[in-house]
């Protein structure tokens, strides 16, 4: 999104932000990108969502075995959003699973494009993220807000002064109210915005019975929306600047719903 100085903040592509390679590789060679963590379990297949509004410029299917050149970065989006101070801006999304967008599709922020995966050149899982600006991959951190972890506290993240988005106050969040009553759920932590949450994936019955929690919780309006169905069915929903207690209700009825385990849940202090 851009903000009202004009800076551009991007949004996080993953519902989870977790860094496993920075700027540079632990190694100390220049990756000129980020690795995000998309593994939880045995589940690897997560929605990736546009980092800003902007058009498809770019998709790439991988052929399966190649892991050099254009196709190391296996199945991959890239999406081209307003210039930023006269400058092409662009973002890219590599090693995907699968991918649902065409090339020249226009997309908003947080629309789902793809998913991650382990194609092209991977050792494990993740998703492979740039920023691109007039050609040159620039450092993804730099674009993004700081509500992220590192995997092992040993990944690059930037020098000093190089972290650039100053984020106005007139476009902060407001803070969430408290939390009404103490509840045994992992989402009562009092005092917190959850950012997103992110619920999948889901057959159709799983679906049918999130919509009716939604109605339940008080959700069903703006906040909570169905994002996608994948190829196989599946559905994803998202919620989007819930309180503590919106969040703890809807955990609390995924519990008693038994679909606790798709539930993912993200906050921001
Ligand atoms: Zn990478």
């Amino acid at each position: 999104m851009r903000l009202s100085n004009g800076e551009v903040l991007l949004c996080w592509p993953l519902d989870i932000h977790v860094l496993t390679q920075g700027w540079y590789y632990n190694n100390g060679d220049l990756h000129q990108a980020v690795d995000l963590r998309t593994q939880i379990g045995t589940n690897y297949k997560r929605p990736v969502f546009a980092a800003e509004d902007g058009t498809v410029d770019q998709t790439q299917d991988w052929d399966g075995h190649t892991k050099t050149g254009m196709q190391s970065y296996g199945n991959m989006v890239r999406i081209k959003h307003s210039p930023y101070k006269g400058m092409t801006l662009q973002t890219r999304y590599a090693h995907l699973s699968s991918y649902c967008v065409k090339y020249g599709q226009q997309v908003k922020e947080g629309d789902i494009i793809g998913y991650s995966g382990i194609t092209g050149n991977v050792f494990g899982a993740h998703l492979h993220f740039e920023v691109i600006l007039n050609g040159k991959r620039t450092n993804p951190l730099t674009w993004l807000d700081g509500d992220y972890t590192l995997a092992t506290g040993k990944e690059y993240q930037f020098n000093r002064g190089e972290h650039s988005v100053v984020i106005p106050d007139a476009d902060k969040k407001p803070a969430a109210s408290p939390a009404e009553t103490p509840s045994t759920a992992p989402a009562a932590e009092e005092g917190k915005t959850i950012q997103a949450m992110l619920i999948g994936p889901l057959t159709a019955a799983e679906a049918a019975a999130f919509d009716a929690m939604a109605v339940e919780s008080g959700l069903a309006d703006d906040r909570y929306v169905k994002l996608a169905v994948d190829a196989e069915g599946k559905m994803f929903m998202r919620a989007a600047t819930l309180t503590g207690m919106d969040a703890m209700r809807m955990y609390a009825l995924a519990q008693t719903k038994g679909l606790k385990d798709k539930y993912f849940s993200e906050y921001v202090g």
